[in-house]
């Protein structure tokens, strides 16, 4: 057991310094600040040993994708200089548990779920920040807006005062070659610009574009994202497949 713990820890460590390799190169590649890249760590499935690992050599950013796992992981995280995203389908009646446990919500897609959050902050007198999710793969497995409908959605989202746009998130399409995925990050950037550019939220505050994963981070970089959202690569396959998380039946 122990020697397989080591093993892990190194192995984390080697994966993460590869990941900030990959990171780098491709920033210089498209002549882009480092520091404009953040990573997260997607950590479904992951537990909190592997996590800690993570954290004590330097990171600072997760994600989750279900409530259960945010609450089962709290006590282990305590009091750890550490920021918590949900990058998962949201559900209504979990509003006030996800806002105990994440400083921002990257996959609000539906005015529904706005509205729960915004009333929920209201009682607790404190605003949160907030992604729109798009689907930019036009795969109906996935969550997310569809593109045609973001712009309108910003709008609307003026009624919520208390939820705080930063910026857009997608998954993308789900394909081995970067080059097939390369057009849904495209997209996603394109979408910012236009939110921007027709006067509906600041550049300044539309700045985040969280798209980029283990396998296309490069591509994601290329085309503009401010956050790469990695697991696999860092922490090793996981057991469940991603339908588990991305799908509405299970969520
Ligand atoms: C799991 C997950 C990731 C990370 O995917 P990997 O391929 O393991 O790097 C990123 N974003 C979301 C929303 C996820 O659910």
């Amino acid at each position: 057991m122990q020697s397989d713990n080591d093993n892990s820890e190194q192995l984390i460590r080697e994966n993460l310094a590869f990941i900030h390799r990959r990171i780098a190169a491709a920033c210089a590649a498209s002549e882009r600040e480092i520091t404009a890249v953040k990573l997260l760590l997607a950590t479904k499935t992951v537990p909190p040993e592997k996590i800690k690992i993570a954290i004590a050599n330097g990171e600072t950013l997760i994600g989750e994708n279900k409530i259960q796992e945010l609450k089962e992981k709290d006590a282990a995280l305590a009091g750890l200089k550490l920021e918590r995203h949900f990058i998962g389908h949201l559900q209504s009646n979990k509003v006030k548990d996800v806002l105990r446990y994440a400083s921002c919500i990257q996959s609000v897609d539906r005015l529904a779920i706005a509205e729960a959050l915004q009333k929920r902050l209201e009682l607790e007198s404190r605003q949160l920040d907030i992604m729109i999710q798009v689907n930019t793969s036009f795969e109906e497995s996935k969550f997310g807006l569809h593109p045609d409908q973001v712009l309108h959605f910003v709008e609307a989202m003026k009624q919520f005062p208390l939820l705080h746009i930063t910026g857009l998130m997608t998954i993308g399409l789900f394909d081995a070659d970067p080059e097939k995925v390369r057009p849904s990050f495209r997209l996603l950037r394109t979408l910012r610009d236009e939110i921007v550019n027709n006067g509906l939220l600041p550049a300044a505050q539309c700045r985040e574009l969280s798209m980029g994963m283990s396998g296309d981070l490069e591509t994601a970089i290329a085309e503009g994202a401010t956050i790469v959202r990695v697991g696999t690569a860092i922490f090793g396959k996981r057991s469940y497949p991603d339908s588990y998380y991305w799908n509405e039946q299970t969520a």
